[in-house]
């Protein structure tokens, strides 16, 4: 059969998304892409905000009008706190909750049209295991994601995860080493280690995120380890230290902040002040002057008026950041957010995001122009066409240069030579 995904959201769902790509794979079936005829289509889906929402009913729609006879799962977050909604949606076949999602087999192998959707949701109290073991691919061969925590304990106000996946939990060092050593030895040179949140590593199973990353580290052929994102509160002194003074843990920070207000975030119940942020990013700043520092905002929480978004606005732009990801906030159902009162008018919501956003294209761009003439690592994919090939640097820059083939999948020294919003061009050395 050939079968197509779509995957919607965090880099979890992406890794989640790939290990089942290599599960149907390894029982004989063809992955297709999203937008080609196929018998059986996957779609891995967010319910983060509205717009992932309505993205999967459109997702679901187009899969059905490209492929009227195939079948159809969603799965995910979305699926996990709203499966009667999705199944509303004419020609699904199934639905799987977010523990269900990984072992689709255990459900469904004839995957035969019958015309009455079936739900496999389990409830919340049941979102405890961990799940089978499994990494997922990036971009063919060079960078794989491999989720070692799911879940998250931290109930910000406006959160629908920890309803979608669950109290936090942890792989075990021993399990996540050897999907390590597998990816290592099918030819990735860097792990992106993904997770709800990461920083929460090994809280319950008597590990943690340095002891993780002192093994992984031994692993010789694994030159670069990526930590997706942490929770700033959990980025403490001793881990800051170890991952600033490691050579393969890359100099990349993506540090959620939600809101430069003080006001804001003790409503969203973030657990860090706006001063405590601050100095976090200047302690990166004095031992890694150059790492890549990337920032989570959200605009228009209840409360986030013009005055808070001013004080948002002003923080971010004195603060030494590289790139921001601007979410507009949108209201969730069973979310404690969704009762406050002084809501922000959709349009004023989608003026300060698109502010924000402004903001941090300047920043990118401002990051980007510094970083010329200078030497970095690029380990670079594929090529883009057969005359240009890309690449992520260790500080996350993606570098553009002419392709030659011996490049695909290496670590290269290049030096950067100019700057355009998306990329740096740069020549190999
Ligand atoms: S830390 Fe807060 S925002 Fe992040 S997943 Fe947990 S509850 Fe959600």
């Amino acid at each position: 059969m050939n079968v197509a995904f779509k995957t919607l959201g965090c880099k979890l769902n992406y890794a989640e998304t790939s290990t089942l790509e290599n599960v149907f794979v390894s029982k004989g079936h063809s992955v297709v892409e999203f937008n080609k005829k196929s018998d059986v289509v996957v779609i891995n889906t967010c319910t983060v905000t509205e717009r992932a929402d309505k993205e999967c009913r459109q997702l679901i729609r187009k899969a059905l009008n490209k492929s009227p006879n195939a079948f159809i799962i969603v799965t995910g977050c979305y699926a996990q706190l709203s499966p009667e909604e999705i199944v509303s949606i004419d020609g699904v076949d199934l639905v799987l909750g977010s523990k269900e999602k990984l072992n689709l087999f255990d459900f469904e192998t004839k995957f035969e049209k019958k015309g009455t959707p079936q739900i496999h949701v389990s409830p919340l109290s049941e979102l405890s295991g961990f799940g089978p073991a499994f990494s997922g691919n990036v971009d063919g061969r060079t960078r794989a994601f491999l989720k070692i925590q799911d879940g998250c304990d931290f109930n910000c106000s406006f959160c629908t995860i920890p309803l979608a996946r669950g109290e936090s939990r942890s792989q075990n060092i021993n399990d996540t080493i050897t999907q390590a050593n597998h990816l290592v030895e099918n030819g990735y040179k860097e792990i992106v280690l993904t997770g709800v949140n990461v920083g929460d590593y090994g809280k319950k199973n008597g590990a943690n995120l340095i002891e993780l990353l002192k093994n992984l580290e031994l692993i010789s052929d694994l030159r670069r380890i990526r930590i997706s994102s942490i929770e700033p509160n959990l980025l403490n002194d001793e881990l800051l230290e170890y991952w600033i003074s490691s050579e393969k843990i890359c100099k990349h920070f993506h540090l959620p902040l939600q809101s430069g207000s003080d006001d804001i975030l003790r409503k969203m119940k973030r657990r860090y002040s706006s001063t405590d942020y601050k100095n976090l990013i200047s302690k990166i700043r004095k031992s890694s002057t150059n790492a890549g520092i990337g920032v989570d905002v959200i605009c228009g929480f209840p409360g986030d008026d013009e005055k808070c978004f001013t004080e948002t606005y002003n923080f971010l732009n004195n603060l030494e950041v590289s790139y921001l990801h601007v979410f507009t906030y949108s209201e969730r159902e069973k979310t404690p957010s969704i009762n406050y009162d002084f809501r922000i008018e959709p349009k004023l919501r989608f003026l300060f995001s698109e502010k924000l956003r402004t903001l941090g294209a300047k920043k990118k761009l401002e990051f980007y122009k510094s970083n010329i003439d200078k030497l970095q690592n690029v380990l670079f994919e594929s090529s883009l066409d057969g005359n240009k090939i890309e690449g992520y640097t260790d500080n996350y820059i993606r570098v553009r240069t002419n392709y030659l083939p011996e490049l695909e999948n290496l670590i290269s020294k290049v030096i950067i030579k100019s700057a355009k919003s998306e990329y740096c061009n740069c020549d190999v050395i």
